[in-house]
């Protein structure tokens, strides 16, 4: 089954993706309609585009906050097919990536200090309304329309696969290790989840000499960790005696994990000063015992995304220190699976879907 929304604007053009219709989270193919490119626009062909847990999350309504029917993704790589005439930064054929949002007020105090991420009227690039109040829809499809503000260039030398989860994964470790000061030499940092954005987490911690260690629910995870992405420790996350042994010893922990889990360990494995910055989501509100933070001055957290500025900066980084994704591509039609494994934990590390491939889009 599919059906058409209209958008609100002018030369609408028609598009096509995958969506889904309710809390099953099933996705689906769906017609609907994108704005036309307007003056400070750039319309895309959509390339390659990552699966986020938060995609998940969303599709399920696991937050309560899904307007159905959602088109998610938000690690989109594509290649420019039109330009507005006041952009300034992109040209027909450029290859160029979108991540979470696509819009925002440009004048309030966080926007104009590039932390567009934390305005108050950010717009998410899917399940959220345009100024106009038509609908945003996401990279799970085969065209998109966005302002050149909200679109980085991907420097020529990055595979354009691993490069699609860097606009949300990438950058959602990336802004907070940079901001609490943890992607330093010789800081000790830990990793918990490895999953979509832990291993980036890793990657980008190891680029610049910091020893990483990585708290998991995944022994099988262990040896390709070591060997690849050249993670100095691996603890198994239910086993005391490897905590015990670790306690004190970390200077900041990226905590990505998707579901309610335990803090209490994880604030012991800190330094005094040591900073704990969740950017995983889980829906259930965390147990935070107070005094073990009290007792050594340690810093609870959140963090999300990252301004503009800084997701160009974290792609250029990537670009110096060759770091993308591993990931494991997928048709479209595989989706409904794969969501299915990321709910398992069952991926590494990120799946991104091959669009112009197999989206199959009648337009
Ligand atoms: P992911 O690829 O599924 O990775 C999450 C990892 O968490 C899993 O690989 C697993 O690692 C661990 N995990 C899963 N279930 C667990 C459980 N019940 N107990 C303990 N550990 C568990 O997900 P992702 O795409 O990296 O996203 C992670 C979270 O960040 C999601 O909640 C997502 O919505 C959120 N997110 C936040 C932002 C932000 O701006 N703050 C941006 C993007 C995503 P191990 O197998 O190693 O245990
Ligand atoms: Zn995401
Ligand atoms: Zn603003």
């Amino acid at each position: 089954m599919s059906q058409e929304i209209s958008g609100a604007e002018d030369q609408a053009v028609k598009a096509y993706g995958w969506a889904a219709r309710d809390s099953s989270g099933v996705l689906s193919p769906f017609h609907f309609t994108r704005r036309g490119n307007g003056d400070n626009d750039i319309s895309m062909k959509i390339l390659y585009c990552g699966i986020c847990h938060s995609d998940l999350h969303l599709a399920k309504d696991e937050v309560g906050m899904t307007i159905y029917p959602i088109v998610p993704g938000h690690e989109i790589v594509g290649e420019v097919t039109k330009v507005g005439r006041n952009v300034t930064k992109f040209k027909v054929g450029d290859i160029a990536g979108v991540g979470c949002m696509v819009g925002s007020c440009r004048s309030c105090d966080n926007c104009t200090q590039d932390l567009e991420n934390y305005c108050p009227k950010m717009v998410w690039t899917y399940n959220k309304h345009h100024e106009d109040g038509s609908r945003t829809f996401g990279g799970y499809s085969d065209k998109i329309v966005v302002d050149e503000h909200f679109v980085v260039q991907i420097p020529k030398n990055l595979p354009l696969q691993g490069t699609a989860p860097m606009l949300c994964a990438g950058i959602t470790v990336y802004s907070p290790m940079r901001y609490f000061g943890l992607m330093e030499p010789g800081k000790h940092l830990g990793v918990v989840g490895l999953g979509g954005l832990g291993h980036m987490a890793v990657k980008f911690a190891k680029a610049v000499g910091a020893k990483v260690t990585v708290i998991s629910t995944s022994p099988n995870k262990k040896k390709e960790a070591v060997e690849q992405l050249g993670v100095d420790e691996f603890l198994i996350s239910h086993d005391q005696e490897q905590l015990q042994a670790a306690m004190g010893t970390m200077d900041g922990i990226i905590d990505t994990v998707s579901a309610a889990h335990p803090l209490l360990h994880l604030v012991g494995l800190l330094k005094t000063n040591g900073k704990l910055i969740l950017v995983g989501a889980p829906i259930q509100p965390p147990e935070l015992p107070v005094f073990p933070l009290i007792l050594g001055r340690k810093l609870v957290a959140g963090s999300a995304i990252g301004g503009m500025k800084e997701t160009q900066e974290m792609i250029d980084f990537a670009a110096k220190h060759n770091i993308t994704a591993d990931v494991e591509v997928i048709p479209m039609d595989y989706v409904n699976t794969a969501l299915e494994r990321v709910a398992k934990a069952d991926v590494k590390y990120r799946f991104v879907i091959d669009v112009a491939n197999t989206i199959k889009s009648p337009y």
